[in-house]
């Protein structure tokens, strides 16, 4: 797809950053990504991705829009209560930039039908608020060969990384987070959550997800950015591929 001229105005401000300029966007613009989750995190990369231009995003989530949710949810007004989330979200998104298609898939994305979604987009955003669902994701881009753009944010810190296991030395997000069969869930709903902070990294999560479509800078690929919002501080650690990881390690690999 070429950018006609309200396109060369909506995306104005991209163009005229070097760095991006009409290739960058027109790169944005032929992307498709799946979004899972469309709560804390889904809302503002939805929100960046489809003001952006990004032109096909999948929203995946099954739960409906709730009163406790609207502290922070951004893309869901107090009209959508009882609303399915990735349907509100999507109407959202439609209305700032009708020039896109955003196509909500109304169930939390498991087996064959996760499979089928992540094969057909160029990155995957992982937006939900569970390991079960962090670590089916992941293991649908390790198998893929997807990059997956993963955030996470509770109480007053986050974190932001980049996996690509097509790089040498990237690592995935088993690498850094091994699955523990009785793994403690720490959910919003039982140790809160600070409103901007899931602004904060899911803006980040955005900023990765155009910098790797328009291939632009450096993205956090095999490191991992940690945010305390309460200190207002940013650590950036490097984190190596687990060479016996059992999702993207060589055995796992040849075994698949
Ligand atoms: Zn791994």
């Amino acid at each position: 797809m070429d950018l006609n001229d309200d396109l060369l105005l909506r995306y104005s401000r991209h163009i005229l950053l070097p760095d991006i300029g009409v290739a960058g966007q027109e790169r944005i613009v032929n992307a498709t990504v799946l979004i899972v989750g469309a709560g804390g995190l889904g809302c503002p990369v939805a929100l960046y991705l489809g003001a952006s231009g990004v032109g096909k995003l999948l929203l995946a989530d099954g739960d409906t829009v709730d009163l406790t949710n609207l502290q922070r949810q951004i893309g869901h007004t107090t009209a959508a209560i009882g609303e399915n989330k990735a349907d509100s979200l999507a109407r959202t998104v439609r209305a700032i930039n009708p020039e896109i298609e955003v196509r909500p898939i109304l169930e939390a994305l498991v087996g064959d039908a996760l499979h089928d979604a992540v094969a057909v987009v160029d990155l995957v955003v992982d937006a939900s608020d569970n390991f079960a669902t962090r670590h089916a994701v992941n293991r649908a881009c390790v198998a893929l060969g997807k990059p997956l753009v993963s955030g996470a944010a509770i109480g007053f810190s986050g974190q932001v990384a980049v996996f690509d296991s097509r790089r040498a030395g990237s690592p995935c997000y088993h690498c850094l987070f091994p699955e523990q069969a009785d793994e403690p869930e720490v959910r919003c709903a039982e140790a809160g959550v600070f409103s901007p902070l899931v602004g904060v990294i899911g803006a980040m999560q955005a900023t990765e997800s155009l910098k790797y479509l328009a291939g632009v800078g450096e993205t956090l690929i095999g490191r991992l950015l940690l945010w305390d919002g309460l200190q207002a501080g940013a650590r950036v650690m490097k984190v190596p591929r687990d060479p016996v990881c059992p999702v993207c390690g060589q055995a796992a690999l040849q075994a698949g």
